[in-house]
């Protein structure tokens, strides 16, 4: 029936979506909620309006405000075992800026996000395997700004140095590479997140506004995972992306203009591209827009084939952010 189609044509596509809590300024201006989550648990969420306007968006799952970092984990785990097991997976956080994408992905002291969750749970998978599965891991850590991919390991070391520009070069049938970038090799979680930490570091340090830059960019973690059977001798290469995307909110043209703006319509440009893949990728097009953004050409191999995507669409409660929330839950259903 048609529900089992939908479910079929879903694929490995999942769509999260997260609401984050009012905060106290807005509680102190007397803001009041958006968003009604009597239904969270059916995967429902209702932004209110009048009876007859309110408009209701299914997810695979919904968080409400009240959901910490362990709830939101719970959900996220098994793509840390898909990952080991050789799949290609791709975590994002797409929202409006101030709605939360950095609080799930890095977290904050004292909660941790899915960054560094995920990779304590392949640590653990890798330590459970042992001598049954081999596993190397190396990360790389990258940005793509203004339509272009910056490695932020490779300037961690020397801060305000010209970051290097790289390109994604097709090096086989299917096969993507970024020449160049470099790969460090971890063998525990802390060495893991040490390289992350300095790479996070560099992207600070290269920035005269770091709160508004990071905003701008989109920031990624890259974890390569090769694994080899111990028992039959197959190996696998797989890859796990943890982005934490620059913001969704529209940029009204008569706000912006010189720098500003093409930041502004490189955003726009490469979200919409992500958007059009995803979705291409779930009704299962023949043609795939890869090409249009810097962003969906890097992941291009982690998108495809039997990967697994995971969409984090962070939302503001606000009454007063109603309209950007509508258009991230728009964005959402398009690509779920
Ligand atoms: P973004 O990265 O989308 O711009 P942030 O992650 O920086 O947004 O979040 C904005 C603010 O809201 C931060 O102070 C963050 O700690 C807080 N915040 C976001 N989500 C939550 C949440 N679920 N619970 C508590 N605080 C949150
Ligand atoms: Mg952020």
């Amino acid at each position: 029936d048609l529900y089992n189609k939908l479910i079929e044509l879903k694929g490995n596509i999942r769509v999260f979506c997260r609401c984050r809590p009012l905060n106290a300024e807005e509680i102190a201006e007397g803001a009041s909620m958006a968003i009604d989550f009597e239904s969270a648990k059916d995967g429902e969420l209702i932004v209110k309006g009048h009876v007859s306007s309110k408009k209701v968006f299914k997810f695979d799952s919904v968080f409400s405000p009240e959901e910490d970092q362990e709830k939101v984990f719970e959900k996220t785990a098994p793509f840390a075992t898909s990952v080991l097991d050789g799949f290609n997976v791709c975590i994002f956080a797409y929202g409006q800026t101030g709605t939360g994408k950095t609080f799930t992905m890095e977290g904050i002291e004292g909660a941790r996000g899915v960054n560094y969750r995920t990779l304590e749970e392949l640590f653990r998978i890798i330590k459970e395997r042992e001598g049954i599965f081999l596993y190397e891991i190396t990360v790389s850590v990258l940005e793509v700004y203004n339509e272009q991919i910056h490695d932020l390991l490779l300037t961690g070391s020397q801060p305000g140095a010209t970051t290097k520009r790289l390109e994604v070069r097709q090096v086989a049938e299917g096969v993507h590479h970024v020449p160049g970038l470099v790969e460090a090799r971890v063998t525990n979680m802390n060495e893991a997140w040490e390289v992350l930490q300095t790479g996070s570091k560099a992207r600070v340090v290269g920035s005269t506004n770091a709160n508004e830059h990071s905003s701008r960019s989109h920031c990624i973690h890259c974890v390569m995972v090769k694994g080899e059977n111990l028992i039959n001798g197959e190996c696998t290469k797989s890859k796990l992306w943890l982005i934490d995307l620059a913001g969704s909110e529209r940029v009204a043209k008569t706000d912006a203009q010189g720098e500003r703006l093409k930041e502004a319509q490189n955003i726009n440009k490469s979200l919409s591209a992500l958007g059009d893949v995803i979705s291409a990728l779930a009704t299962k097009t023949p043609h795939i827009p890869f090409r249009n953004s810097k962003l969906t050409h890097l992941l291009q191999d982690s998108l495809s084939g039997d990967s697994k995507t995971l969409m984090f669409v962070q939302i503001s409660p606000n009454e007063n952010d109603v309209g950007e929330t509508l258009c991230s839950l728009n964005f959402a259903s398009r690509v779920r």
